[in-house]
């Protein structure tokens, strides 16, 4: 009897004794049905920022159910524009406040694609080309593997940390813990659309955000290990399409050829000036104005996990672009790539013709530093020096006789990159709530590959920015079939609730 009592009390010290991480754990373990449910509702909402009656819907669902728990939710609106939903808990003597961005819109799909329709969630027991088979969702009690993924457009890129953020807050309040921080959660409709009007958002409404020490941007992946990562930054992005004409109609191909300009033949060969053969771009100044590193930076840098050689097997490449630099390194320089390529046709369709246009469509990547006007600048002057005259638009008869090679040039609006300073001291309490949700040491990194428009935060509302991604990165965001590992899932309920009770 008495010791019986002395292991009930024990029990009963070791139960007390669970850390705010370790409860929120148990909670979600014993929830993760409910929690997956909640996930597949929200991903039958379609989230084409275009598609303003459902986006509407997706703002709707996500503020009802941020209210539910707690938050006083709002949804700002401007015109033309998807609503951003606002939400704020207050918790009393807090010290500090925590921003916490995420988007619930997506990226348009081609369904022809998928395996089943984009917004139709289904559950499988891996990777549909790494023998998984899709399954029924299980029933509340039934066990949960965490290899399973869910497939359906936005489950991970980006509604996933909207739904691990609830169930967060819901084991929060289940179990009586309280936040440590303030919280504004802002949740974007357009981020997919390049977040036009976020900036007009963030300025009307600058009063709501004064009070944010930092903001956490939830979105994209987490490193290709499998490690969870926390990031420091984000490149910026710019674009530009180049077209090259030749005759001003189709030529045949052997009557001509020979004697007629080929436009795909001169864009391939612009095209190759712009890079050396070890992928280094050979535009003038390209690199000029790149911020340098910091100690902190080259420091986690030399700390990051040697994947090379693991990724290259996954990708199936056999070299890489920068004689043996990793890709983390290379992440924080500028990159020059083509987005896409089209002259005529290929195949079955290809005609005996010379096409009479040849068109290019290029990314920049930027790093911190480069502005991405001027960086556009650079690669346009590159085309004048290789002798084309460049023009805004298609030339007329006049233009194409005066100017023996042309050049279209046509730009999109890009944005800069944003990177925070590693020493911030937060930074340092946020991974380590972080490790201790994950179970292992969170790796620092200077920055991710791809872009956000963290530049609105840093540089607006001169807040710094940290990311916080969840989700796998073979999760094909943006592609056909895109979809979830549980793991991640579980992972960053986890882990914001780490971040979320941090001291
Ligand atoms: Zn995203």
């Amino acid at each position: 009897m008495r010791r019986a009592t002395i292991l009930l009390l024990t029990l009963a010290a070791i139960a007390s004794a669970q850390t705010p991480v370790e409860t929120a754990r148990t909670y979600r373990q014993a929830h993760e049905v409910e929690i997956l449910q909640q996930f597949a509702e929200l991903l039958r909402i379609p989230n084409v920022a275009r598609d303003t009656v459902n986006i509407q819907r997706n703002a709707d669902y996500v503020a009802a159910e941020f209210a539910k728990r707690g938050v006083k939710t709002q949804l700002l609106s401007s015109y033309g524009a998807p609503p951003l939903v606002f939400g704020e808990l207050n918790v009393p003597g807090a010290t500090r406040t925590l921003g916490i961005y995420a988007h619930y819109d997506g990226q348009p799909v081609d369904p022809s694609q998928w395996l089943q329709s984009p917004w139709e969630p289904t559950l499988w027991t891996a990777r549909h080309d790494e023998g998984g088979h899709a399954i029924e969702f299980p029933e509340p009690g039934e066990k949960v593997d965490p290899e399973w993924r869910l497939y359906a457009r936005s489950a991970g890129d980006d509604k996933a940390p909207i739904v691990a953020l609830l169930a967060a807050l819901d084991a929060f309040n289940q179990k009586g813990i309280k936040p440590t921080a303030n919280l504004k959660f802002l949740f974007d409709g357009e981020e997919e659309a390049g977040s036009p009007h976020l900036g007009a958002y963030l300025t009307t409404h600058r009063d709501k955000f004064a009070d944010v020490d930092v903001w956490l941007f939830c979105d994209g992946p987490v490193h290709q290990s499998r490690k969870p990562q926390l990031l420091f930054g984000a490149r910026g992005d710019a674009h530009m399409d180049v077209t090259i004409y030749g005759a001003n109609r189709p030529l045949h191909s052997g009557h001509y050829g020979n004697w007629a300009p080929v436009p795909a033949m001169e864009l391939a060969q612009l095209l190759a000036s712009m890079k050396d053969q070890n992928g280094k771009v050979i535009i003038e100044e390209f690199y000029d104005s790149v911020a340098p590193l910091g100690d902190e930076e080259r420091a986690a840098l030399a700390k990051m996990p040697n994947y090379e050689d693991e990724l290259k097997t996954e990708l199936g490449l056999a070299w890489t672009e920068g004689q043996g630099e990793t890709l983390p390194e290379r992440l924080l320089l500028p990159a020059l790539t083509v987005r896409g390529l089209s002259s005529g046709h290929t195949g079955a369709l290809a005609t005996n013709i010379i096409p009479n246009t040849a068109t290019a469509a290029l990314d920049v990547r930027l790093v911190k530093g480069n502005d991405p006007e001027k960086m556009l600048d650079l690669v346009e002057r590159h085309i004048r020096q290789r002798g084309f005259h460049v023009v805004p638009e298609d030339p007329d008869e006049e233009t194409r006789q005066q100017h023996p090679k042309i050049a279209k040039v046509t730009r999109s609006r890009g944005y800069p990159a944003a990177r925070t300073e590693m020493s911030l001291p937060i930074a340092k309490d946020i991974a380590a709530a972080m490790t201790e949700a994950a179970g292992e040491e969170v790796l620092l990194v200077p920055t991710m590959g791809g872009s956000l428009p963290l530049y609105l935060f840093t540089d607006l509302l001169g807040k710094p920015v940290l990311l916080l991604p969840i989700a796998n990165h073979d999760n094909n965001q943006h592609a056909e079939n895109e979809s979830l590992r549980l793991a991640n899932l579980w992972y960053g309920v986890d882990a914001f609730a780490a971040v979320m009770a941090m001291e």
